[in-house]
């Protein structure tokens, strides 16, 4: 369970707070206008920007002074670069040790990833040879196999098409719901938020509202939504 208690957070003239509660296993869409604050919260939980006041919990333990490598989380960045002279197998290899050690049982746990994101084959080709696309898959394959109980993702898959962006959406729920992890997704499309996540946050005049039924957000927003979503 991610808790945030009375969480402010300030960034020069721009405000925002947060108090609420995500439950353990639950996919979260973060919604809400450009600006109003949504990869800042995702940041903050992450521990590469500190909030001004309050505390963020994971399972009950205060992980609000932590830092970012220590905290029980993985991230995954819309631009998040693979390393172009590494292969795809150092890549993902990456999420589970930094200093690239690959034993034999780490290679085959690579492996493996690659093929559950459909990726086989791929260990020793470098990044530039994969399209937009698969490079997009060995990203999220690095994230998964870090096997983190949090995953923030910050519109991961903005930069692909439509039946791409839906098939990574229903892999990283398929995965996620296997693995137990809790997941907040950031994405401007409210289409992605009803398909993957039951829940949402909506980001506006300065408030991270409390987790509500995506259907019923979507079906009822109040006007600041429905602003945003040109209705
Ligand atoms: P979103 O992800 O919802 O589009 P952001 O979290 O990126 O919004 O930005 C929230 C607010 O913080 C915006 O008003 C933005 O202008 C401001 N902001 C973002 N980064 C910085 C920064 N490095 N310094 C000062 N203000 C920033
Ligand atoms: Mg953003």
């Amino acid at each position: 369970m991610l808790e945030l208690q009375d969480v402010t957070i300030t960034q020069g003239a721009f405000r925002l707070s947060a108090d609420f509660v995500v439950a353990k296993s639950a996919r979260v869409a973060v919604i809400g206008p450009s600006g109003a604050g949504k990869s800042t919260l995702l940041s903050v939980i992450a521990g590469f920007y500190p909030a001004e006041s309050g505390r963020i919990l994971w399972d009950g333990t205060d992980i609000t002074h932590i830092q970012p490598g220590k905290r029980p989380l993985s991230i995954l960045f819309q631009d998040q670069n693979l390393f172009p002279h590494l292969t795809i197998a150092q890549n993902v290899g990456l999420g589970l040790r930094p200093d690239l050690r690959l034993s034999p049982a780490d290679h085959e746990a690579v492996s493996r990833a690659l093929t559950r994101t459909g990726l086989q084959g791929m260990e020793a080709r470098k990044p530039a040879t994969l399209s937009g696309g698969q490079q997009g898959r060995v990203a999220l394959t690095r994230a998964l196999l870090r096997a983190r109980p949090l995953m923030l993702l910050d519109e991961p898959f903005a930069a692909l098409g439509p039946a791409l962006k839906a098939e990574m959406l229903d892999l990283v729920a398929e995965i996620t719901d296997e693995t137990g992890a809790t997941v907040l997704m950031v994405s401007h499309a409210p289409e992605d938020a009803r398909r993957f996540a039951p829940e949402t946050i909506l980001v506006a005049e300065g408030t991270a509202h409390p987790p509500h039924p995506t259907t019923a957000l979507l079906d009822n927003p109040p006007p600041v939504l429905a602003a945003y979503l040109g209705q």
